[in-house]
């Protein structure tokens, strides 16, 4: 039995970059069935993640062309995590192996040979891994290296220069589909569910058309969700810090009684209003973090779902049918 594939790929306002790489997805999809490596029942899945041009409409006249084409829209704007996950979570029981790629164009799509022969010898997961930033602007390649880089240290622990170009079995979508967090972090959570992985390399390319959605901004909340989801360091850090300041504060105490009691008066106003800034800085600091973390919690009680399917292709067909 040849597996059957899904490509899941998230789209956000790309009716620019849409047209252009979605028959290179399906010429993919076609190369690799007519290879027998999987079987012709596999699709292109599209995720509209409540696109305000006309990427849904492309998506449906795509689908209406090609029966290999499906798509399925989010009824808002959720983000690139929530959209990657309802896709694969739509894919999940209709599939034997999922590879998520974003629709720009810039993950090159000939590495999904290698992920699929990597699945065919055994492996359930897959990460896609840049091998070089050549193409992206010094800024962004300094920007992202700092993020994982970050990340490790901060105790979140994901695979370097993975992105979410990656090849997940539907065994390892049915555990993820356990782990309930509202924050999703899937870079984070993917190594969490565990069995049997790889990476296959590849050279980032430049987006086809259209322009980035993850703007500085974007990639430090990013960031500060993928800490705060994945790991409670920061709250150690300022654990540690607190006892770091509260000795160095006693021995400023002890200096204080010294000069005190060796009748020495001290001017020290300026020592001391620095001192106190400082203090008052670090603590708002602490509760900041502190504060991430109890949103966090109040965001997961709450137990809402991650996304929200409005529409799919596949009913449209099926209204055809009907009509
Ligand atoms: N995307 C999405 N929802 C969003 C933002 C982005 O589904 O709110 C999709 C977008 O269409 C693209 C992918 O996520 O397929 C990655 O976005 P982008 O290329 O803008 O990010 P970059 O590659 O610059 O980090
Ligand atoms: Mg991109």
């Amino acid at each position: 039995m040849k597996p059957v594939l899904y490509i899941v790929i998230p789209c956000y306002n790309e009716q620019e970059v849409l047209p252009i790489t979605a028959p290179q997805f399906l010429t993919k999809l076609l190369v690799l069935r007519d290879l027998g490596k999987i079987s012709d029942e596999s699709r292109v899945l599209f995720v509209n993640d409540g696109s305000r041009d006309r990427t849904w409409e492309i998506i449906r006249e795509l689908a209406a062309s090609d029966p290999h084409y499906l798509g399925i829209s989010q009824s808002r704007n959720r983000g690139h995590q929530n959209a990657v996950l309802a896709g694969l979570m739509e894919a999940k029981d209709r599939c034997d192996i999922t590879i998520s790629i974003d629709c720009d164009g810039q993950d090159d799509i000939d590495a999904m040979d290698r992920m699929v022969d990597a699945y065919l010898d055994g492996c359930d997961v897959v990460y896609g891994v840049r091998a070089s930033r050549r193409t992206d602007t010094f800024f962004k390649r300094f920007t992202a290296q700092s993020f994982y880089k970050f990340l490790a240290a901060m105790g979140a622990e994901v695979v370097y220069n993975h992105a979410d170009y990656r090849l997940i079995s539907a065994r390892v979508l049915q555990e993820l589909a356990g782990f309930r967090e509202v924050n999703l972090f899937l870079r984070g959570l993917v190594p969490l569910v565990g069995f049997k992985s790889t990476t296959v390399s590849y050279d980032r390319a430049e987006r086809l058309a259209g322009k980035s959605h993850y703007p500085l901004g974007k990639m430090l909340t990013l960031a500060m969700d993928g800490i705060t989801s994945l790991s409670v360091k920061p709250l150690r850090l300022i654990t540690g810090f607190g006892v770091f300041v509260a000795l160095v504060s006693f021995l400023g105490v002890v200096w204080a009684i010294v000069t005190a009691l060796s009748g020495k008066s001290v001017e020290g106003w300026a020592s001391m209003t620095s001192i106190v800034c400082f203090v008052s800085g670090v603590q708002l600091i602490s509760l900041g973090i502190i504060g991430e973390y109890v949103g966090k919690t109040y965001l997961e009680v709450k137990q809402r779902p991650r996304y929200i399917i409005s529409e799919r292709t596949w009913d449209d067909a099926e209204a055809g049918r009907k009509s």
